[in-house]
């Protein structure tokens, strides 16, 4: 058995096995696929001290940067089942897709999250191209250009505020015939001049020149009409999800599915601890999720020396 395992190698999981490692502690890492989202990014460039990157580049520097060490990496690997230690000190065991079980007296999951998808034609070929998902790693790209941000919960009208401050115009479309953020939000948003908010009107399709996005269309759903909007890049805002669906039932999860964890990244088991885009971590980063890999490790260092 491992001594700490680490499930999900992304910025969060690569960051907590290099911390154990760095302990003397064996350590396992399984993942699905290492580098995680950052593997999906193009430009990063609020990863402090690099003032610009790349998701691939990134991903691989993180990988090498844990091979340094004796870490075990699982490459390919799905967990689907957590089974807690019968005992505190005891073995957990974390069984895989393959049917394999790992065990180890600590683990830490950093399975991290993926952004829901709109589903219309256009959107994934325009990805990257015009549509982006994270507005405080993509907002400045679209500096003087008009965009749309989809969604008009807390993330959609807070990005349609952020973004109101950089580009030329911001379209805010809601499929709802309400928006669903916050007063004080809303409020803010209504009090911009470079903003137009669509309420009950669901998008249908992403426009592009074969290059970069042009624009999208979506049907005023009282009457059915199909409008086009002319722009360059589109924000989705219509939720992130947790890759904590295996979780269910074995961990205290949010409502919204997200591992509760405390300020040391500790979850409702002892000796389980839980890093980065799939907890209740405020505001989801590469720097932030790295932080909290870091202290995830710690506290399971801490967790093995008492037990
Ligand atoms: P992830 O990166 O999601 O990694 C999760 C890991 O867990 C992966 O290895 C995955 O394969 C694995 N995994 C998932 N489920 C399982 C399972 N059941 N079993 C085993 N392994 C599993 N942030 C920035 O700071 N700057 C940016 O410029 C930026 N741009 C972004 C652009 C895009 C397109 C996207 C999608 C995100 C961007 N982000 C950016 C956000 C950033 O990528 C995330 O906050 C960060 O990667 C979270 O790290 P993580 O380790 O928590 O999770």
């Amino acid at each position: 058995p491992f001594e700490v395992l680490v499930i999900g190698g992304g910025p969060a999981g690569a960051a907590a096995a290099v911390y154990t490692a760095r302990k003397g502690i064996r350590t396992g890492v399984a993942a699905q696929r290492f580098g995680g989202q950052v593997l999906d990014t193009l430009g990063i460039e609020n990863f402090i001290s690099v003032s610009h990157t790349e998701g691939p580049k990134l991903a691989a520097a993180l990988e090498n940067h844990v091979r340094e060490y004796e870490v075990d990496i699982m490459n390919l690997s799905t967990a689907q089942q957590l089974i807690p230690a019968e005992a505190p000190g005891g073995l957990h065991s974390i069984v895989l897709s393959n049917g394999a079980t790992l065990r180890a007296r600590s683990v830490i999951l950093s399975t991290g999250a993926r952004w829901r998808n709109m589903n219309v034609p256009g959107e994934a070929e325009y990805a990257t191209k015009g549509v982006a998902y994270c507005p405080h790693c993509d907002g400045p790209l679209f500096k003087g250009k008009r965009t749309a941000v989809i969604g008009g919960g807390n993330s959609g009208v807070e990005a349609a505020i952020d973004l109101a401050g950089i580009v030329a115009h911001v379209t805010l479309i809601e499929f709802d015939t309400v928006l669903r953020a916050d007063a004080v939000l809303q409020d803010k948003l209504r009090s911009l001049p470079n903003v137009t908010i669509l309420t009950n009107a669901r998008t249908t399709e992403v426009l592009g020149d074969g290059a970069k996005v042009t624009g999208l269309t979506y049907e005023d759903r009282a009457t059915g009409t199909i409008h086009t909007v002319e722009l360059e890049g589109i924000f989705v805002q219509i939720g992130l999800v947790p890759n904590t669906e295996w979780l269910k039932g074995a961990i205290a999860l949010s409502p919204r599915g997200e591992i509760e964890i405390d300020a040391k990244g500790a979850t409702s088991i002892p000796g389980v601890f839980a890093a980065g885009d799939c907890t209740t971590v405020p505001y989801k980063q590469i720097i932030i999720a790295m932080g909290a890999g870091a202290t995830a490790g710690l506290s399971a260092f801490d967790y093995m020396i008492r037990n």
